[in-house]
């Protein structure tokens, strides 16, 4: 039996990472469940997929917890170090779904057991990937990509030589927002910004992906993960979202990976890897869908692109900078705080005055130093909202 853990269960990627298991209980043994706030759905996950450990995030809501998986034999724990303790709990695969830098610890720490890591935190790589992918190394674990472009890049590089590769292309949907009005935009408002057109993810995900920051994260961390230049990475708005990445090889070949656009394909491909196993997803009809379309992203709709260039050409702890700014900024707009196109500017803002210390930038990547240049980020992003808002 396949011992596995869900850092995140509670949220999108966990709850279709659940999906999956649950339909092949007799090959899986759950070792530890970990959530936030909703304490209800934790217990009830853990309850049914007869979990060792069930974790919360937060301090106050051990008690909550304890009460609803009184009288069961799971264990239950609460707090940034349980989190850590469940990563570190021996099982031989562990899926990283926790949204933000929060995720970060708890990858680091499943990795030094030498498991393999199912990646969906791409918060991880673009924070501290050299990091990430020496602990890996000298622990002999895996890092499997989760993120549906990173898969599929994954899987059209099986077999083949790197050193072929020309170019990689990752598609975006280009979000709620793309056949906007340009002058539109900067009122758009939370619910319209939530509102996928093609995938159904997590709120944050979600306005990440009509602000186009999603994406740039996913330059990055493309970057990180695969060790592609930033100008081998490109980006193309596919509205129909069913290519999920290409890449190009020196001969002239294109490889793409096309298929539904449902997390369960590469939360599946990670799970059964090395292995193709059959996955419950829609079977693709090419010819009712008739026509499949692709288009440059337009910088001025989406200004992340160019940030997330200039964080790659700035290396060291940028990519922490931009992470905790980009993070703050979604808070800020969640909050009422900022309007949606304010988001790149604070944060561009943000990456001119933290990256301005050399030192800081430039230290080495440890989980110490990322941890404080994404708590100096936060702070700055908060002052420069305070500056706006006089
Ligand atoms: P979500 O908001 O639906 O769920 C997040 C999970 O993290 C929940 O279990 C929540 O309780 C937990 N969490 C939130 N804050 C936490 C904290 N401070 N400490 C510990 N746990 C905390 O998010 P999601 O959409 O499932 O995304 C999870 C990760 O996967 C993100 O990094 C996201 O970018 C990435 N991802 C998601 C999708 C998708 O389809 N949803 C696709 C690709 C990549
Ligand atoms: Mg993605």
């Amino acid at each position: 039996m396949k011992r596995v853990t869900i850092l995140g269960a509670t949220g999108s990627v966990g709850q279709n990472t659940l999906d999956l298991i649950r339909r092949a209980p007799e090959r899986y043994k759950v070792v530890a469940l970990t959530g936030g706030r909703n304490i209800a759905q934790l217990a009830a996950d853990a309850l049914e997929f007869g979990a060792e450990l069930a974790v919360t995030a937060h301090d106050e809501l051990l008690e909550d917890l304890r009460a609803a998986l009184k009288g069961s034999d799971v264990e239950v724990a609460a707090g940034a170090g349980a989190l850590v303790e469940a990563a570190e709990r021996p099982a031989h695969w562990v899926m990283s779904a926790i949204v933000g830098v929060a995720g970060l610890p708890p990858s680091f720490a499943a990795l030094g057991q030498g498991t393999t890591l199912a990646l969906a935190n791409k918060e991880s790589l673009v924070t501290a990937g050299q990091l990430l992918k020496n602990t890996a190394r000298q622990a002999r674990a895996t890092i499997l990509p989760v993120d549906s472009e990173h898969s599929a890049l994954f899987q059209a590089l099986v077999g083949e030589d790197a050193a072929a590769v020309d170019r990689v292309i990752i598609t975006a949907s280009g979000g709620a927002f793309r056949d906007w009005p340009l002058e539109d935009l900067a009122k758009a408002t939370l619910a319209e910004a939530s509102a996928h057109p093609n995938w159904d993810m997590g709120q944050r995900i979600t306005i990440d992906s009509a602000s186009m920051f999603n994406k740039a994260m996913e330059v990055i961390e493309a970057r990180e993960f695969f060790g592609f230049t930033p100008e081998q990475i490109e980006v193309l708005v596919h509205p129909e979202s069913i290519v999920h990445a290409m890449v190009g090889f020196c001969d002239g070949g294109f490889m793409a990976h096309v298929g539904p656009p449902d997390m369960r394909h590469p939360i599946g491909y990670a799970l059964n890897w090395p292995q193709r196993d059959a996955l419950p997803l829609e079977r693709l009809d090419l010819a009712a869908l008739g026509q499949l379309t692709f288009r440059e992203p337009d910088p001025a709709r989406y200004p992340a692109l160019r940030l997330a260039r200039e964080v790659m050409a700035r290396r060291g702890l940028s990519g922490a900078v931009f992470n905790a700014a980009k993070e703050r900024c979604l808070d800020h707009f969640i909050s009422g705080a900022i309007g949606f196109t304010h988001m790149a500017e604070v944060i561009e803002e943000v990456l001119t005055r933290v990256s301005a210390d050399n030192s800081l930038i430039d230290a080495e990547i440890t989980l110490d130093h990322v941890l404080h240049v994404d708590h100096l980020s936060r702070q700055c992003a908060d002052e420069v909202v305070r500056e706006r808002n006089g």
